[in-house]
């Protein structure tokens, strides 16, 4: 891992934190004090329509201040490029908490749900809708408190104590309210829905329907009440489905507000007094050891993924491929700079720092879940890692900035892009799956899926 000066006293770390609409978000780190912010790197040249976006986005964003909402400390802009400076969350995302097909214990869920609701209604107390809510743009901080982040999408529906209704069909399918598909729709129960929808993810690790439209059979199936038998249904206790029952009400008119949420049965039952933070670290399996006693429902449910065929790509299958995506991922990582030289004198670029990170304190700024420890050096990792791939028939390359990206489709043949970094963490590698765009709960599906490919040289994780 490498770090590179960027502006006086901070460092940019090499590893990215994710991946936005228009470019990549990165962390910086203060020299002296080792205060960490995030930033979000937007890259004009390459978005030409960034702009008008990107300055609504700050605009909201700006006007925000709350302990669940991301804090927004200021942008930088230049001819092409410009960056966004933001409150750091190192716990990830929140999907990266939820297990596929199991969800997580009942008390971590609570906790996450009465933080976003805190959030989300100030959010709504200064007229302002998020219409982007789903576990991708949740973020845990180092503390595993929940911070609302992503205003990309998010407008202003009150004015002056005037609401407006909204026009725009936006969002992520699988979140939406059906009512959004219609239009206009009003801005709170909107957002309130898509609530209701990552409780469910959260309580049974599924997406109970790939968009609430009337061709979707999942879908009608809860609006006709035909859906009890059924997962996710079937997975949640009495209390936890009548709550999704009164959120997730077709009735936008009926559908609970954020209040009332908050005083249903099941946000005020007391799951046991575990704090999240003590669990942001562990491994989803300790974790969910951890919770048992206090989880309201254990039924499991596997559904199979079915195995999708796509069209190899040309450089995988062979021997001589593995070795020059060795060679590739060695030069990018190497060479790589992440900035561009900025134009003013206080803002001045010191020189390439060379200076690794190590285990320690790597793991300590960036907590994931999607990762492990192999026991085979760089060059057999890579190979074992990249016959995996082509045994799930994964599309993928590793031509692309230091990693293995991964082109497949999810369950829902929507499309899903990972990235699979290979780090030399001090003699032993690391393998990271960062989710670059697609639902986050199919991309975790895919990375157990090659957890499992891999399982004969998964070395000893107990410091992840
Ligand atoms: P998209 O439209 O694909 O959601 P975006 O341009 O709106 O992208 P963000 O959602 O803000 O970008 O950021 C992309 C990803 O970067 C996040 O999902 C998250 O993994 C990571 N990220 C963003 N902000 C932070 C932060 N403050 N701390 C840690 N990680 C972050
Ligand atoms: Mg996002």
């Amino acid at each position: 891992m490498q770090t590179t000066a960027f502006v006086e006293d901070w460092l940019c770390y090499d590893t990215t934190l994710g991946e936005g609409a228009y470019g990549e978000v990165k962390l910086l780190i203060h020299k002296k004090t080792e205060e960490k912010i995030a930033c979000k790197i937007i890259n004009h040249r390459k978005y030409k329509n960034a702009s008008s976006n990107i300055n609504r986005e700050v605009t909201i964003h700006k006007m925000l201040d709350h302990e669940n909402i991301i804090k927004y400390y200021g942008r930088r802009q230049e001819p092409l490029k410009e960056y966004i400076f933001l409150e750091y969350a190192a716990g990830g995302e929140l999907f990266q908490q939820i297990e596929p097909d199991t969800g997580m214990p009942s008390g971590m869920a609570q906790t996450f749900m009465k933080q976003l609701l805190f959030g989300l209604s100030y959010l709504h107390s200064k007229g302002i809708a998020h219409r982007d809510i789903k576990p991708e743009n949740l973020l845990i901080d180092s503390d595993g408190n929940l911070k609302i982040s992503d205003f990309g999408l998010a407008t202003l529906f009150r004015f002056k104590g005037k609401e407006r209704l909204l026009d725009k069909k936006c969002g992520t399918k699988p979140y939406l309210a059906p009512e959004v598909l219609l239009r206009p729709y009003r801005a709170q129960p909107a957002d309130i829905w898509s609530c209701g929808i990552v409780f469910v993810t959260m309580l049974t690790g599924e997406l109970p329907w790939s968009e609430p439209g009337e061709k979707n059979k999942e879908f009608m199936k809860w609006k006709t009440d035909m859906y009890l038998s059924e997962t996710p249904w079937s997975k949640l206790g009495n209390t936890a489905l009548s709550l999704a029952r009164q959120i997730l009400n077709v009735d936008d008119k009926k559908r609970l507000t954020i209040t009332q949420i908050e005083n249903h049965p099941w946000m005020r039952f007391n799951f046991g007094s575990d704090k999240v933070s003590d669990q942001v670290d562990g491994t989803s399996e300790n974790l969910a050891k951890r919770w048992n006693s206090m989880v309201e429902s254990e039924t499991r449910h596997n559904r199979e993924t079915p195995t999708v065929t796509l069209s190899q790509p040309t450089i995988s299958n062979t021997r001589l491929s593995i070795m020059q995506a060795v060679d590739c991922l060695r030069n990018t990582t190497k060479n790589q700079l992440c900035f561009s030289q900025p134009t003013h004198n206080d803002d001045l670029m010191l020189q390439f720092t060379e200076s690794p990170v190590t285990r320690d304190n790597f793991h300590n700024m960036v907590k994931r879940m999607t990762r492990f420890y192999v026991k085979t050096n760089f060059e057999k990792s890579l190979e074992s890692l990249c016959s995996a791939l082509d045994s799930l028939h994964y599309t993928w390359n590793a031509a692309f900035k230091g990693a293995v990206s991964v082109t497949t489709v999810d369950e829902h043949k929507n499309p899903l892009t990972f990235k699979a970094n290979i780090y030399d963490m001090d003699g032993k590698i690391l393998l990271d799956f960062r989710l670059s765009k697609g639902c986050g709960l199919e991309f975790k599906k895919k990375f157990l899926k090659i957890k499992k490919y891999l399982e004969d040289i998964i070395g000893d994780c107990s410091d992840l």
